[in-house]
């Protein structure tokens, strides 16, 4: 299902502006139920179209409040364990690896995580080269494997220095990525999200799936850390 998320983010048209005249056809004012109240500031154009959108549909009954509210508590219930749990797998079996690089979504699905509908897509980190994830635009983010994106990342700093000095911002998360190693950065949009695969650490050859998940950061799946190394 698409539909506004609670910071209105994500489900606008990039670059897209209908231009129609709200006050016209809407006479009722609805309170705003899915939106946080930010200081009683105006909304943003993003706000402004998620908003009516939502009402739409549920004015002409393509979803229901009670569907609105179930999507909106079940995106906050996502976590990066999920995304955790399809690394920490890839590293241990080859074959779920393969389905993953080629379709993070079904790969999701066959160990009963939910990616969503919008197409993923797995990016991994080799020893040439080093995956980071922005969307330059707004905060596209694959959601349902990580849950809901740090405010760092929708940030305007980290949108456009990324992209332009990626190294740079790379090195104020700690990061470190030596000269002969290329830093790939991959630009999301609301039809494709990336889920960086980052290289299994030294060390843990013997360690199972599920101890490995617990050195598999959020940020290490954007790409702006490397995952943790196994304690002595
Ligand atoms: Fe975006």
């Amino acid at each position: 299902m698409t539909g506004p998320d609670k910071h209105g983010h994500d489900h606008h048209d990039h670059g897209h502006d209908h231009g129609h005249d709200h006050g016209n056809s809407h006479d009722h004012d609805h309170a705003r139920t899915f939106q946080p109240d930010i200081e009683d500031a105006p909304f943003g154009q993003y706000q402004v179209m998620a908003q009516a959108l939502g009402e739409v549909l549920i004015d002409k009954g393509v979803i229901t409040p009670d569907e609105m509210r179930e999507q909106l508590e079940w995106l906050d219930a996502r976590s990066p364990s999920d995304g955790a749990r399809l690394v920490a797998r890839a590293w241990t079996d080859p074959n779920f690896k393969a389905l993953l690089l080629e379709d993070v979504n079904a790969a999701a699905e066959s160990v009963g995580a939910t990616a969503g509908d919008i197409p993923i897509r797995a990016i991994e980190n080799t020893p040439a080269v080093h995956n980071v994830v922005v969307c330059t635009l707004c905060s596209c983010y694959p959601r349902g494997l990580l849950g809901l994106p740090p405010d760092w990342y929708k940030s305007r700093e980290y949108r456009s220095r990324t992209v332009r000095e990626p190294r740079a911002i790379l090195a104020e998360f700690g990061t470190v990525i030596a000269d002969d190693v290329e830093v790939r950065v991959h630009d999301s949009t609301a039809d494709l999200r990336y889920l960086v695969l980052p290289m299994r650490p030294a060390g843990t050859e013997g360690m199972a799936a599920a101890a490995l998940e617990e050195l598999v950061t959020r940020d290490c799946m954007i790409g702006v850390s490397l995952p943790r190394t196994p304690r002595p």
